[in-house]
């Protein structure tokens, strides 16, 4: 599917410095004094667009930090003023589209909180008719690429031309070393389906901490995307939200002095390395195989134990005969060989079948007792 829509690209927006497009700022507005030494920081490296900064701030659980509110928007009013930098804050309803639009904020984004909910992606965009401002849609928390889409479009469909997604990960029951999945598949058919949305990567919300803030910055760099949203702090440690995941504006310049753009050429920064772009998309796409194939084999091994325990052999053809033609019917419509299909499958069975054996001969999964 291929939407058309009325977004131009990010290098047409009114602002745009350079690639990749820089928005950086804290996770939340505390006092006046921290956000215009942040700002004043953030735009002396000369490389950000837009200062970001969250007044009202979605948290997972009561009694935190819940953002100043709208006396933040006076001191967004004086980062523009006083450092030229344009500013930027999440609404997720529309008295906060209101009310930063007085206060003349030049981009708001749509946190992953709210991107889930049509009526309240709807109320936003009705707030937004006709008015020129940025916008920029994070993801849904879930990863469901047509709520995604959904929601850009009604934002679209209020007039905003200067729209833009983010991308910031997906959240997940299983824990990994990110806090939020990249499933860097998701933004890639994003880009298929509307070709000329900007698509900006907030490695911030994807890590969660900042040490893995440079490979998916540069992974995101190495997938052409058109921006990054890096949250930035005085004092990370002392942040009142998201304090792992902030660096200081000094560490900002130093990321941002490590990445290598690959992929631009210097008439048209649009115009890609297809090959080395799509070979990325390719590396993706392995990395997912062999993390479905370690969860498979988890799986095989879990089944294994209960086998052991309850006396029941290994191989059970009937199952096997039923998954195998499962798989090819399936395989074949979406185009894969039959040939294809059954190596492939009789490789990963031959793997689960040795997974079993070792759990059945050599006691039980780490962690868990023998039966
Ligand atoms: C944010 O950007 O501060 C934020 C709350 O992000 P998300 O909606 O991605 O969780
Ligand atoms: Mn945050």
């Amino acid at each position: 599917m291929v939407v058309k829509l009325q977004a131009i690209t990010v290098n047409e927006w009114k602002g745009y410095k350079q690639r990749p497009f820089l928005i950086a700022g804290p996770c939340s507005a505390e006092t006046e004094e921290q956000v215009m030494e942040t700002a004043r920081q953030i735009a002396a490296l000369d490389q950000v667009s837009v200062f970001r900064a969250g007044i009202w701030k979605p948290r997972t659980r009561p009694n935190s930090f819940e953002g100043v509110g709208t006396e933040g928007l006076k001191w967004l009013r004086r980062v523009k003023q006083e450092t030229g930098l344009m500013v930027a804050t999440e609404v997720a309803n529309e008295k906060h589209v209101y009310e930063a639009l007085k206060y003349g904020i030049d981009m708001l984004w749509i946190g992953a909180r709210t991107s889930v909910n049509p009526f309240t992606v709807q109320e936003i965009s009705d707030a937004l008719n006709g008015v020129d401002v940025m916008v920029l849609v994070k993801n849904p928390i879930n990863p469901d690429l047509d709520l995604w889409t959904g929601a850009i479009e009604r934002v679209a469909r209020a007039g905003i031309t200067r729209l833009g997604a983010i991308h910031r990960g997906f959240s997940a029951y299983e824990k990994t070393v990110y806090r939020n999945q990249p499933n860097w598949q998701l933004p890639i058919e994003l880009r298929r389906r509307i070709p000329d949305l900007p698509i900006i990567c907030d490695p911030s919300h994807i890590s969660g901490s900042r040490e893995y803030l440079y490979e998916l910055s540069q992974k995101a760099m190495d997938l052409n995307f058109d921006g990054l949203m890096i949250e930035s702090h005085i004092n990370p440690d002392k942040a009142l939200s998201d304090a792992a995941q902030q660096v200081t504006p000094n560490d900002l310049r130093e990321l941002l002095s490590r990445l290598i753009l690959r992929s631009p050429v210097a008439s048209d920064p649009r115009l890609l390395d297809i090959l080395g772009e799509l070979r990325q998309q390719i590396d993706v796409f392995d990395d997912a195989l062999v993390d479905i194939l370690e969860k498979r084999m988890k799986i095989a091994e879990t089944i294994g134990q209960y086998k052991k325990e309850n006396n029941i052999t290994i191989l059970q053809t009937t199952r096997w005969d039923e998954i195998i033609r499962k798989v090819m019917v399936n395989g074949v419509a979406k185009g894969l060989s039959s040939e294809m299909i059954d190596t492939i499958f009789k490789a990963i069975h031959q793997e689960s079948i040795n997974h079993q054996m070792r759990v059945m001969n050599n006691g039980a999964l780490s962690g868990k007792k023998t039966g």
